[in-house]
């Protein structure tokens, strides 16, 4: 399976248009080819650890003790997560203990409650846990307009794909309805037995500041959450989100390396087994994030700006062919940026961006360059019809501002490039954002001058 991905992704660089984008067959093949990774079906892993993948977007994991079980993950509601705790019902019965969220996205805490019956038990988790909520309430207008565009929520099934690291539909209606505040803070390092089950939880900061990692020492599983699933790890979420540290990230997941586990479970996609195979993608996954991070570092050093160093970065020879990071999910050249504005913030260094032009200003001065705003729209149409769909969006852009009538042909012009750069597109959260953008633009819910 995994050769079969390296042997036919190898023919990527040499067909790629640009970053993530290649042959539209091929794109579509290979996001086909990733849905493997999220099938839903209970995976028994060993006698006494269960994970059911794809009931919902993210995994959840039933680990059996001697007298009761316990979960890590629960879903995003209730509904979702009843089902695959009816499936983890086969193999036990035993009531649950202890339930354990390895971070506090709502894809992982929403659906605790259908795991509770008569005995309510221990929620673990970290220190600082959902610190970061209140921010993404107080965004909540935009970020809910951008999460569904990410994940192509409001797409036609026609145009449905998946969301890299998920399924494209999930059951959603009791979004967070079932959530169980935790009850027991992880401060540091914990060892505990729970259920006769020897339990280690470590801090892990990556994807999240109060992320963490279970290990089972017995039997030699490592429960890993976000900071690992079977593609390049989302540095940076377009849906929106404040600065991942990204070096957080890279030593938490070396750290996990160092257990060397037989059994790796990624908060999202198909476990890992065999202890070279998940230690290995442990340490290159650690390796790619941190590299990234340098060659970013050393492009800043430089004096360069975000644009430039975004379209340098690279991953490294050695791990540019892993299955496990292709960018599916996060992007290389957005975690570039990501890490640019997160240790600098906005301004490049380059005076030019001082005292920009305004956006209606420059279109302005533009189109007279280009003979005026008539052949301006010429020109963007070319483009369009000479399939430099960037191009055409980026002059889109400009012509937007340029009069009535003018906004209406940037509107089409752009519904187009962006359905044409979607067909290419194998991230999958470029291609749903593509997708959705030109969806609200051709309906008129995208209705404002500076769409
Ligand atoms: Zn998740």
């Amino acid at each position: 399976m995994i050769n079969k991905i390296i042997i036919f992704l190898t023919f990527i660089p040499l067909i790629a248009i640009a970053g993530t984008q290649v042959d539209s067959d091929l794109a579509l093949k290979m996001l086909q080819e990733q849905e493997k990774h999220f099938e839903q079906r209970v995976i028994k892993l060993t006698e006494n650890v269960y994970v059911a993948v794809g009931f919902h977007g993210a995994n959840t994991s039933m680990i059996v003790g001697a007298d009761g079980v316990i979960i890590v993950d629960t879903l995003m509601g209730p509904t979702a997560a009843g089902n695959a705790f009816r499936a983890f019902r086969q193999y036990s019965d035993k009531p649950v203990k202890a339930i354990i969220y390895t971070h506090s996205h709502p894809d992982h805490i929403g659906g605790a409650s259908a795991f509770v019956g008569n005995q309510q038990p221990a929620v673990y988790a970290m220190k600082g846990f959902a610190d970061s909520a209140r921010v993404e309430r107080e965004l909540g207008p935009i970020m809910m307009r951008r999460f569904n565009r990410q994940f192509g929520r409001k797409l036609p099934p026609h145009q449905m794909t998946n969301r890299g690291v998920a399924a494209a539909v999930t059951i959603d209606k009791d979004r967070g309805k079932g959530h169980i505040p935790p009850s027991v803070t992880i401060n540091g390092d914990t060892k505990i037995t729970i259920a006769g089950v020897d339990l280690e939880i470590y801090p892990a900061p990556g994807e999240t500041d109060d992320a963490l990692f279970v290990w089972l020492p017995e039997e030699q599983v490592l429960f890993a959450g976000d900071n690992f699933y079977y593609a390049f790890p989302n540095l940076y979420a377009i849906r929106g989100t404040g600065y991942r540290n990204v070096i957080n990230w890279s030593t938490s997941v070396a750290r996990m390396a160092t257990f060397e586990p037989y059994h790796l479970v990624g908060g999202h996609t198909s476990p890992l087994s065999g202890r070279a195979l998940a230690t290995r993608a442990l340490r290159e996954y650690s390796y790619a994030i941190r590299s990234v991070y340098d060659q970013t570092v050393e492009g800043i050093n430089l004096g360069k700006g975000p644009d430039l160093i975004a379209h340098e970065v690279k991953l490294s020879a050695n791990v540019v062919d892993k299955p496990y990071l292709i960018e599916f999910y996060g992007s290389v050249s957005h975690a570039v940026r990501a890490i640019y504005s997160g240790l600098l913030g906005w301004y490049d260094g380059n005076p030019v961006g001082l005292h920009q032009l305004h956006p209606r200003a420059e279109a302005e001065k533009v189109a007279r360059l280009a003979g005026g705003v008539k052949e301006f729209e010429e020109k963007t149409r070319a483009a369009m019809k000479a399939g430099e769909f960037q191009w055409a969006l980026e002059l889109a852009d400009h012509l937007k501002w340029l009069g009535e009538a003018e906004h209406q042909s940037a509107r089409e012009i752009k519904i187009a490039a962006l359905r044409a750069l979607a067909a290419h597109e194998y991230n999958a959260p470029n291609r749903n954002y593509y997708l959705s953008y030109a969806l609200e633009l051709e309906s008129g819910q995208i209705d404002d001058v500076w769409f």
